[in-house]
């Protein structure tokens, strides 16, 4: 118990620190090149995302933890605390021997094609409400980045980190890409105009991912992948229009809290609801 909270408050501590770095760099970068000159930083907003960004991994600790109980039990109930000691470091099987490299390249494609599918799944009559959340930045910046509802975290993130593990990859081939994952998805939700040319279809870009949060009916339930849009090319939800941007951002027909525990508790209020819509 001791080491899983020394690990949360160096992770938060850490977390801090990208802050500031993100407050920084995104701030000279927005003046620089902004997708949506007219946004402002909004005060609230900010509150809000960082309450996400320190209090969300608690709750997502204890789950991940639970997830690899259940795997644990299910994979190696016969076996020694040395197996298990081992598979907790290492992986375990034949995937777990492919050089790290390798298996971080595999985990980082399956991750995304997982978490593509997820994202459609929550995006449908019966999971909105749990997404919405993640939708309700208005206006949107870097930091929206952190506003996942729990459920939707447990149900896709921290999910698709456990079937990794379970299908016995090495834990270090998930830690390599993590500090690239926090940069990326920072970047993706910056009020930046950037779409990466050429490269658009290979990499998410900004301009991308915004047009997956706007509120205009145009790009509602399109550009779901989290890194690779080929997939959404692909999946037939590719949406990037030549020489336009999105202007508005949020959920339709909504009056969503705009605190954190008001986040947290608004989807139990709810119905099921049509995507994107409430
Ligand atoms: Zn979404
Ligand atoms: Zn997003």
């Amino acid at each position: 118990m001791m080491d899983f909270l020394t690990n949360i408050a160096y992770s938060s501590y850490n977390m801090l620190l990208w802050v500031g770095i993100f407050f920084i760099g995104y701030s000279v970068l927005e003046n620089l090149t902004p997708c949506n000159p007219k946004q402002r930083l909004s005060p609230r907003n900010i509150l809000t995302d960082i309450s996400f960004m320190l209090i969300m991994p608690i709750f997502t600790g204890f789950i991940f933890t639970g997830y690899m109980y259940i795997s644990i039990y299910i994979l190696f109930h016969n076996a020694s605390q040395d197996d298990i000691t081992n598979y907790i470091m290492n992986g375990y099987g034949p995937l777990s021997q492919w050089p790290l490299w390798v298996q971080a390249m595999v985990v980082f494609i399956l991750s995304d094609i997982m978490l593509y599918w997820f994202h459609r799944w929550f995006h449908g009559h019966n999971m909105w409400r749990w997404h919405a959340i993640h939708h309700s930045s208005t206006p949107l910046e870097w930091h929206a980045t952190f506003r996942f509802h729990p459920v939707n975290e447990w149900l896709s993130f921290t999910l698709v980190n456990s079937i990794i593990l379970w299908m016995g990859f090495s834990p270090a081939s998930i830690g390599i890409m993590g500090t690239f994952n926090l940069i990326y998805s920072t970047m993706v939700h910056a009020n930046l105009d950037w779409t990466f040319g050429p490269f658009k279809y290979v990499f998410a870009s900004p301009v991308f991912h915004r047009w997956h949060h706007t509120s205009q009916e145009e790009g509602m339930n399109k550009n779901f992948a989290p890194t690779f849009p080929f997939l959404d090319l692909m999946f037939g939800t590719f949406y990037m229009p030549k020489g336009r941007l999105p202007e508005t951002y949020g959920v339709q027909g909504a009056d969503i809290p705009k605190s954190f525990w008001g986040l947290i508790v608004w989807p139990f209020r709810q119905k099921k609801s049509t995507g994107n819509r409430v």
